[in-house]
């Protein structure tokens, strides 16, 4: 990976990691009191303005009247979601209280009941999505060989369920259905993934999960008896070229914003480890200020000059769809990210103003928005959250 270098973003991440405990310092408190000073008599009494005392709330960085934002998440609505991943899609957007009416029945259905294997929910994807496992249960993933298949009970990515599950804050005693008239929870899931964690492949979504449901345990155990460290897990994430994975390889930096977010509360990983992530993190975001195009999107090869091994036929032809994947994604990671370490709020709101531009001219649309269910979520989740709106209350 190549090293980046930092200008005027180093102070700002120095501040950070003065605050995640990179380093120690002792600071002395100094008081100081007026003598002598005697106050002047009060003459007459005068209505005066008392300053609130509660700082005024920041605006939010984009600004998003309700009706816009009414219109995106109707758009994006769950009935599009043509399978799991469309499911836990919908699911991270529209919250656990969401439902999804089945266009064949009419009857409406709990995301959640569906996600978890539910018999009321998986009515609607035709079979269960979890199975039984010799160290817990697992969800079932889809696979590149069986294209012919429908595999509507597939979750897109090993692991991704579990980790929806654990950025929605679903308890590890939440009940799943495993169809066998068995009491399991959430838990049975988390076990199965941790018996066979190994630290290669698409570990995205299984490291999100331990990152949300690990804490405040700093290490876990395969079943080889093989011991893991958030310290092996982000010198790994540290260690992969920024392409890896999908969407542009956004995945690996939000795996790397909650890690760093966790660690603020947990101490999950040792000091010289987490100077190296807040450099990482601080020479991306100064990558993606110096790089985002005037109308405020990213190209999907948005790392070309960052990367050590460009690809030999050059940068990728830009597409909508290319931008509205990387765009949607950076902004969510990025909010992730403490304020010392996130880009200026002209950086962001520009981003989301182009969020909001393509989005509206598409989302009535319902064959793109069911075909390009992935990106058009992210990109709604990411208005939304420059916002400061909540598909909840607009639903
Ligand atoms: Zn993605
Ligand atoms: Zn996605």
């Amino acid at each position: 990976m190549s090293p980046l270098l930092l200008s005027n973003r180093l102070p700002r991440a120095l501040l950070l990691l003065l605050s995640l405990g990179a380093f120690s310092i002792v600071a002395t408190r100094i008081s100081f009191r007026q003598r002598g000073s005697r106050p002047r008599p009060v003459t007459a009494v005068r209505s005066v303005s008392v300053a609130p005392s509660v700082p005024a709330r920041p605006r939010p960085i984009l600004s998003l009247s309700r009706d816009t934002a009414q219109r995106l998440v109707h758009g994006t609505r769950a009935d599009h979601a043509a399978n799991m991943s469309g499911f836990l899609h919908a699911l991270q957007l529209l919250g656990t209280n969401a439902t999804v009416v089945d266009h064949a029945s009419g009857k409406a259905h709990k995301l959640l009941d569906i996600v978890v294997g539910r018999p009321d929910g998986s009515e609607i994807i035709g079979s269960m999505p979890i199975f039984r496992t010799r160290y817990g249960a697992r969800f079932r993933s889809y696979r590149k060989s069986l294209l012919s298949e429908v595999q509507a009970d597939s979750q897109a990515h090993a692991g991704q369920a579990l980790a929806v599950l654990g950025a929605l804050g679903v308890p590890l005693t939440y009940p799943i259905d495993v169809g066998d008239r068995s009491t399991e929870t959430i838990d049975a899931i988390y076990r199965d993934m941790i018996a066979n964690f190994c630290m290669k492949g698409e570990l995205y979504w299984d490291a999100e999960a331990i990152i949300r449901y690990g804490p405040p345990n700093r290490t876990w155990t395969n079943k080889f008896g093989e011991i893991f460290s958030f310290d092996d897990l982000a010198e790994e994430l540290l260690s992969r070229e920024y392409d890896n994975g999908s969407c542009g390889g956004t995945h690996r930096l939000r795996c790397l914003a909650i890690l760093i977010d966790a660690h603020a509360r947990h101490s999950l990983v040792s000091k010289p480890i987490v100077a190296d992530i807040v450099r990482h993190m601080a020479g991306t975001v100064e990558h993606l200020v110096t790089t985002q195009d005037p109308s405020g999107c990213w190209e999907i090869d948005w790392w070309y000059s960052l990367s050590s091994k460009r690809p030999a036929h050059g940068r990728a032809t830009p597409t909508a769809l290319g931008r509205l994947v990387a765009t949607g994604h950076h902004v969510e990671w990025l909010l992730l990210l403490a304020a010392e370490l996130r880009p200026s709020r002209d950086t962001l709101a520009r981003a989301g103003s182009w969020l909001v531009s393509e989005l509206q001219a598409r989302v009535s649309d319902p064959t793109w928005v069911a075909e390009n269910y992935c990106p058009v979520v992210h990109a709604t989740r990411a208005v939304l959250l420059l916002g400061e709106a909540s598909a909840e209350q607009l639903e």
